[in-house]
């Protein structure tokens, strides 16, 4: 059974109980695991939001600080770099890809609550004039459109009768099993077909990237670490040789360069990466990298697994920072 059919029988209350009984506390501890990475994407209000509005985002912020000991980079990576343990209860806050909500809705609510947060940014339209992120806004595509049918790299959706948000996880996929290059020029001509049928509003809010100047204002904030997203955000293991350089060495010395510090954390788009990408970004002097699930496990402090908060539930959330999506991992369950 999915893990999340189960959270949908049991619900919230089913989930607080287990959380109120300390029963995950005492396995987190067992286990040593005692901080939970979180990643965040998008967050802004909109009834078309394929993430989490800014009122739950808010609702999730008040209950990790009341609950929870939140970490700073600075901190995470003093404890990672001696192997010492966190407290109890301790978790960081992530969010990645860089869309300009993250600087216009997230910042305020982290900043009011004096609470700490690294931002995985990619770099491709820092200096664009048209800052779309591709993924988003194939999600964007395959929600909008007027057609019947899309197609992409030899392969076709129905749009009438299939759930548009399976179509288009099924069309990232999809994609993934494509050389880079090949596939970004097909999603790319498909967007500029579809683009019309994209109410405006829902561009901007969901599938516009931060400028660079927006990024620097961000990186002066005491409360923000800028980690490094690659380039153009593709599946790593898709992309040749030359293109690794540019998505990863590239993308990192463009952020030096524009924030003018040391960037000390990486995160694999999508969580797709194999032992090349870990080799490469250990070589470029990264402290640590994250991932979802660890893939290689040959230097662990590069494949720090994360937990996705795709959900509006408090619960859930709280549930997840004590470890039951790594406790279910085991079991073969995920939480969704
Ligand atoms: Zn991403």
């Amino acid at each position: 059974m999915q893990v999340k059919t189960v959270l949908e029988i049991g619900g919230d209350r089913v989930l607080d109980a287990i959380s109120m009984s300390r029963l995950l506390d005492g396995v987190q501890t067992l286990s040593g695991q005692k901080c939970t990475v979180l990643v965040y994407h998008s967050v802004a209000s909109d009834e078309a939001n394929p993430y989490i509005s800014d009122d739950v985002f808010s609702l999730h912020m008040d209950m990790l600080q009341s609950e929870f000991h939140v970490l700073n980079a600075e901190k995470y990576l003093w404890h990672l770099q001696r192997g010492i343990a966190h407290k109890p209860r301790s978790v960081l806050i992530t969010v990645d890809d860089g869309l300009e909500n993250n600087y216009s809705v997230i910042r305020p609510i982290m900043e009011q609550r004096r609470l700490p947060w690294v931002v995985f940014a990619t770099t491709e339209n820092l200096y664009s004039k048209v800052r779309l992120l591709w993924f988003a806004m194939l999600r964007a595509v395959c929600r909008f459109s007027s057609s019947k049918e899309l197609s992409l790299l030899g392969r076709s959706w129905s749009l009438s009768d299939n759930d548009r948000e399976i179509v288009f996880k099924e069309m990232n996929e999809w994609v993934s099993n494509f050389p880079a290059d090949q596939s970004s020029e097909a999603v790319e001509r498909l967007i500029q077909r579809e683009q019309s049928t994209i109410p405006g509003g829902y561009i901007k809010k969901f599938c516009t990237m931060m400028t660079a100047e927006q990024l620097r204002d961000l990186s002066s904030s005491p409360w923000v670490e800028i980690g490094c997203h690659t380039m153009s955000h593709p599946f790593l293991t898709c992309v040749s040789e030359q293109g690794l350089h540019g998505e990863i060495d590239e993308s990192t010395e463009q952020l030096r360069s524009l924030l003018d510090r040391k960037i000390r954390m990486f995160a694999y788009p999508s969580g797709r990466y194999g032992c090349r990408e870990v080799t490469r970004v250990a070589a470029l002097g990264y402290e640590c990298a994250f991932a979802v699930d660890r893939i290689c496990g040959f230097i662990p402090r590069y494949e720090i697994p994360r937990v996705g908060i795709y959900h509006s539930s408090v619960s859930v959330t709280r549930a997840k920072c004590l470890g039951i999506s790594s406790l279910l991992k085991v079991v073969g369950l995920r939480t969704g």
